[in-house]
């Protein structure tokens, strides 16, 4: 039983921030929203933990369909970054302010950037794509991420600052755009660099919160150097370049790790 504890805490974690918002907030939307996102993450690694094939892709279809459908299209809420300074800058602690805290600002710290692995509705496309290996070396343009940044950020601010009327619409339809011009790029990208990933590593601007926080997270991949044979394996099959038989934080793009769980899949001597 004990290999089912990550996906009861990770559930307990959830239900957690589910019961307090609800309580807090009194809204019942919040109970339901963190259960499901709860439920969903913890049924994935249950699931990997059974060892089937397609547990991460269950939690990403799950997860991803309701941000992008049900929160996004159905409610209206903007849940990308546009959303978050949104919300920020109306002094409302609500919808995007609350998940980014939990996802991708306080989450990390526990969950590294398990948003990215299991949730991100993204990567629930890019993922499908043919390079989940990356075919070519990483390139040095992860700078590029600040523009994105940057620019998400002078977007909402000038809807505020020109006092745009209708802003509601206008962020509905910046997620629509939002969302298509991810996919776009995203999914040319993945072409061009050979690389599923290339989009999340050179461009994502939640990233700029996600890598600095999951820099200290708890859940992390370890190396038994007792059990290793140095073959190498590991790094050949992850996505994200990490070096994760160093177990230092400072390991080469440590706080690039998706807790994808390949290398682990893949180590011939468990050592991971
Ligand atoms: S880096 Fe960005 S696009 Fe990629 S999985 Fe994470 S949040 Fe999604
Ligand atoms: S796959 Fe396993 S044995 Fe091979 S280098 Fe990685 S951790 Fe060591
Ligand atoms: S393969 Fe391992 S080190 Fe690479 S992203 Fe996945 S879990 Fe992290």
């Amino acid at each position: 039983m004990k290999k089912y504890c990550l996906p009861a805490v990770m559930l307990a974690i959830f239900e957690t921030i589910a019961i307090t918002l609800w309580l807090t907030k009194d809204n019942l939307f919040y109970l339901f929203n963190f259960s499901y996102i709860g439920i969903a993450v913890s049924l994935g690694i249950f699931l990997f933990i059974r060892k089937y094939r397609y547990a991460r892709r269950v939690a990403q279809l799950l997860v991803g369909c309701y941000m992008l459908v049900y929160l996004g299209l159905i409610c209206g809420e903007n849940m990308q970054i546009e959303g978050f300074w949104y919300y920020l800058f109306t002094g409302v602690f609500e919808a995007a302010t609350i998940h980014y805290a939990v996802a991708k600002i306080f989450g990390p710290l526990i969950f590294g950037r398990g948003w990215c692995g299991y949730a991100c509705q993204t990567a629930m496309i890019l993922d499908l794509l043919p390079y989940k290996v990356p075919e070519r070396p990483r390139k040095n343009i992860g700078w590029m991420r600040y523009i994105t940044f940057g620019v998400s950020l002078l977007f909402v601010a000038s809807l505020f600052l020109s006092h745009a009327g209708g802003i509601e619409k206008i962020m509905f339809w910046a997620f629509i755009i939002g969302n298509g011009l991810y996919y776009g790029v995203g999914i040319s990208l993945a072409y061009a660099w050979k690389d599923n990933r290339a989009f999340c590593k050179y461009l994502c601007p939640i990233t700029i919160f996600l890598k600095p926080m999951s820099y200290f997270s708890l859940l992390r991949v370890q190396c038994d150097k007792e059990r290793c044979i140095s073959c190498g394996k590991c790094k050949r099959v992850c996505p994200m370049d990490v070096d994760m038989t160093d177990n230092s934080r400072k390991r080469k793009n440590g706080t690039e790790c998706i807790l994808c769980f390949e290398c682990v899949k893949n180590c011939p001597k468990n050592a991971l």
